[in-house]
């Protein structure tokens, strides 16, 4: 029998046992099943070193966010400690992670969002760091594990039915793999696939080039003949079914515009290749197209990775592709605070498009809180309000319980509110809708 709630004490405790209790579909992340090699050393003693299973304690510490974080505090030419960055990238990965435990764990607070998910991750696994805060020991117990054994540890206590991957296809290392394994073929239940295609978009003379030496007669990425558009279609065809993938996904930087307005060539074939390739191939197939939009690139190149910055998108841009390609699905998610409420009103103008979590430097809690409270005031349920992102298995023990409590403390006020005006809200109800958020508007979505 459903219970009907008529106190906030009685929707908050709905609200936190739902949440706890509800399996969480991730929708975008950066992980592997271990068929794709893992560099971690590992109980079964394999390790490979471009491997794509990335986990474990020096790869949270080495983690992006970290590195520009210790940079911060001991800037490259600082005489207290300083490493230039090239003698930072000569360190191996444990020395790198010994650098950021000392200045970032050790010598100050990690209060920091990136550094307080490293501690959440320990917790979860019951490592207790506050008594302990050597390394090595930390190490060992890391290197124990299985790493098949592991996904599902960290899957058990995040509470996380299934990874979404991100394949980019002109990635040589991962391509060789998939061409190469037939247990990648058969793939890991855990985990679904998405065919990832930059350059299509981004560089289309040079994806046009790479098509080429593939065998698919791609043309010279100045001009696209008919025969050149079916090709690159074939091309999408054939990865799609090898990947088994459920949509398609690329990152575009701040200054992607629809239609493109640079008058540069690149550009000009790039809008090409999206209208005539890619958005024909995934509206035949049902798939959506997912489009991340807002990072720029390199702004600090000594920083590698670490050196990426944020830039507002033109939000514009997403809504003439949602109007000028309605039998199109489109997954937007923007990078910059700014372009939040612009994109909201975008989607509640357009049902083909899904608007997606809170990501990199939108994932703190602050700005969780903020754009959650926002799209469901102007949404409902209707979003999927978060995704992990995750780059490093053991992240989605943190962001996941991060954001479970923040939105949680949104949904419990918002559920309140209706409360109060006298509208019946029932337990069931409750557990439905956060069914929606965590897993059912995804699924939904990619079944229409
Ligand atoms: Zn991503």
């Amino acid at each position: 029998m459903p219970k009907r709630l008529t106190t906030r004490t009685a929707v908050e405790k709905t609200v936190h046992q739902a949440l706890r209790d509800q399996p969480i579909v991730d929708m975008h992340t950066h992980l592997y099943p271990p068929t794709f090699g893992t560099p971690v050393p590992n109980r079964t003693g394999k390790t490979d070193r471009d491997g794509l299973m990335l986990w474990g304690l020096d790869e949270l510490l080495t983690y992006h966010y970290l590195v520009s974080e210790v940079y911060r505090v001991v800037p490259a030419h600082s005489r207290k400690g300083g490493l230039a960055y090239e003698e930072f990238w000569k360190l191996s990965k444990q020395q790198q992670a010994e650098h950021i435990w000392k200045h970032l764990f050790v010598e100050r607070a990690p209060v920091s969002e990136a550094c307080r998910g490293v501690l959440t991750c320990l917790e979860l696994l019951g490592l207790e760091v506050g008594k302990n805060k050597d390394l090595g020991k930390l190490r060992k117990w890391f290197a124990q594990q299985d790493p098949s054994k592991y996904i599902d540890k960290v899957m058990k206590i995040s509470n996380v039915e299934s990874i979404t991957m991100t394949n980019p296809v002109f990635d040589d290392n991962e391509r060789e793999r998939w061409l190469k394994g037939a247990e990648l073929l058969r793939g890991d239940p855990r985990f679904k696939s998405v065919l990832r295609i930059d350059p299509i978009l981004r560089d289309w003379p040079k994806a046009a080039k790479k098509l080429t030496e593939w065998g698919f007669n791609a043309g010279d990425g100045k001009t696209l003949t008919q025969k050149n558009i079916e090709e690159g279609q074939r091309f999408l065809r054939e990865w799609l079914d090898r990947q088994e993938a459920i949509y398609m996904a690329l990152s575009l930087p701040p200054e992607f515009r629809y239609p493109a307005e640079s008058g540069e060539a690149a550009d000009k074939a790039g809008q090409m290749a999206l209208e005539k390739i890619i958005l024909p191939v995934a509206a035949e197939r049902g798939l959506p197209f997912a489009m991340m939009i807002g990072s720029k690139m390199r702004v600090n190149p000594a920083l590698r990775d670490a050196g990426d910055m944020v830039g507002k998108s033109d939000v514009q841009a997403v809504v003439r592709l949602c109007a000028e390609f309605p039998k199109n699905k489109f997954f937007v998610t923007l990078l910059a605070r700014e372009n939040q409420h612009e994109l909201c009103v975008a989607a509640r103008k357009f049902g083909n498009l899904m608007i997606f979590g809170c990501w990199w430097f939108l994932n703190n809690p602050v700005l969780i809180e903020e754009i959650t409270r926002m799209r469901l005031e102007l949404l409902g349920t209707s979003m999927i309000p978060q995704h992990s992102d995750s780059r490093v298995l053991d992240q989605l023990l943190y962001k996941w319980q991060h954001s479970r409590v923040i939105i949680g403390r949104v949904l419990a006020d918002k559920f309140t509110d209706i409360v109060d005006t006298g509208w019946p809200v029932t337990d069931e109800e409750v557990k439905q809708d956060i069914n929606r958020l965590f897993r059912g508007n995804f699924l939904e979505f990619l079944a229409r």
